[in-house]
């Protein structure tokens, strides 16, 4: 089908022939099982789904998109629920950074790295947060140096999620010292494989290493590689950080693909161990069940109503602050539930007892809290940029960095 043809198709077209060509060319998701985290497989799975013109729905066509609207991906979206999606793919690399490149990239930057993109052959990362800068990521400071034509990247990141599987990162750094923090800093485009880049896993308390730590020693970075303007760069940053909340409440029209049957999972999950621990017939059992199931539905719904008026511009782009928040703390609540249910049964359990599973998911449950900006963060966000109330006071407004005062542990030094 010609690209023309693809843009005057319905979604509900759209939909029956994402249907049929689904059936015939995806592999299914074993029942009951969530979708694989694994890069390798997602970089497949994306390139199966490029080749049958099913990738890539909202990207601009003339960057490897389809050039649909919104729509058109949720129609997507409601057929590919039982299939194996590469949803690792959606956050960062599709939802944040893809939405970035798409807003403020260069044509030079969208035409180089959007279709590979697209096709499931780069992954990406986000080297935002370093050992001493979080929240407040503009007291960045891993040091952005000019050199002739180029730029040296020296410091360190930490908690970058995939980035041993990753090819390339967006990564913020500061580049002017001598004026206030949001104002010196740049965002630049690194290969990951490169000289001067060391990547080191961390492992998490359950052996996982999801997060790792980098250390730059003197990256060549080209100009062309600079995203938006130098020392400019915290335009960029909190449009990155606005299509971060964004997708992490599933808000984004980029990302493909629904995590709504691990939710789903999660639901069954609750009354499975209400089973096994022989507590299903309890009234007060019976009703932490119901609220999940209610917690869920309302959840999907706030985020439809959220989306589709961000999208017609009802609300702000800071709107995607009270899905990020909203979704972190159902992820709490159905962790917590769980784990009532499951009583002394989720502190030691025999291999596949439900009541393990919530158990393990009970120590790691703040991670949705922290991931994508801290629950507290985004209270402020809709505090001050939604509801116009007071901006907390900040000691270091207004005054350059380099005469900002210090912890000891924010100078960083490059690992040699
Ligand atoms: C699952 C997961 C994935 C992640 N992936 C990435 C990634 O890919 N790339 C990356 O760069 N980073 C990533 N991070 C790191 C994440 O962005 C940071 O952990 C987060 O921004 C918080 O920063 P911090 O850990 O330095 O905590 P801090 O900023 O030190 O915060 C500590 C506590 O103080 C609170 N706090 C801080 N400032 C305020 C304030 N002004 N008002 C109220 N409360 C405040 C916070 O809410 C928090 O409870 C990830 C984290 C997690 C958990």
């Amino acid at each position: 089908m010609t690209e023309s043809n693809q843009s005057m198709e319905t979604p509900e077209e759209f939909q029956l022939r994402a249907r049929a060509w689904l059936a015939d060319n995806m592999p299914r998701r074993p029942e009951g099982q969530g979708h694989l985290r694994n890069f390798d497989r997602c970089r497949e799975l994306q390139k199966l789904l490029h080749e049958g013109g099913f990738a890539g729905v909202c990207f601009p066509a003339e960057y490897g998109g389809l050039g649909l609207t919104l729509e058109h991906q949720q129609a997507l979206d409601e057929e590919t629920m039982s299939y194996d999606m590469p949803l690792a793919l959606n956050i960062p690399t599709f939802g944040i950074i893809g939405a970035t490149l798409v807003e403020f990239g260069t044509h030079e930057q969208k035409q180089r790295y959007l279709p590979p993109m697209i096709r499931g052959e780069e992954i990406w990362v986000q080297f935002l947060s370093e050992p001493s800068s979080g929240s407040d990521l503009a007291s960045l400071t891993m040091r952005a140096t000019r050199d002739g034509d180029s730029f040296l990247l020296n410091g360190s990141k930490i908690w970058s999620s995939g980035a041993q599987s990753a090819d390339y990162g967006i990564c913020v750094a500061r580049s002017n010292w001598d004026v206030p923090k949001h104002d010196g800093i740049t965002v630049f485009i690194v290969k990951i494989k490169q000289p001067g880049i060391v990547v080191e896993e961390i492992v998490d308390t359950f052996g996982g290493t999801e997060f790792c730590q980098e250390f730059f020693d003197d990256v060549r970075i080209s100009m062309d590689d600079v995203v938006g303007e130098v020392d400019a760069g915290w335009t960029v940053v909190r449009g990155l950080l606005a299509h971060e909340r964004n997708s992490m409440g599933n808000a984004s029209p980029l990302t493909s693909g629904l995590e709504l049957a691990p939710t789903d999972h999660v639901v069954s999950d609750i009354v499975d161990i209400a089973r096994t621990t022989g507590m299903a017939s309890d009234p007060k059992t019976r009703q932490l069940v119901g609220e999940n199931y209610a917690l869920r539905f309302v959840q999907s719904e706030t985020t439809n109503r959220i989306s589709s008026g961000m999208a017609r511009g009802q609300f702000p782009p800071t709107a995607g602050a009270l899905l990020r928040l909203m979704g972190a703390r159902a992820a709490v609540r159905r962790s917590d539930v769980a784990l009532a249910i499951a009583g002394s049964g989720a502190a030691a359990w025999h291999e596949g007892d439900p009541a393990g599973n919530a158990g393990s998911r009970f120590v790691g449950r703040q991670a949705a809290e922290i991931g994508g900006g801290t629950t507290e963060m985004q209270r402020n966000i809709i505090s001050e940029r939604m509801l116009q109330m007071p901006r907390e006071l900040a000691a270091d407004r207004g005054i350059p960095f380099n005469e900002v005062r210090h912890n000891a542990a924010t100078t960083q030094k490059s690992k040699k």
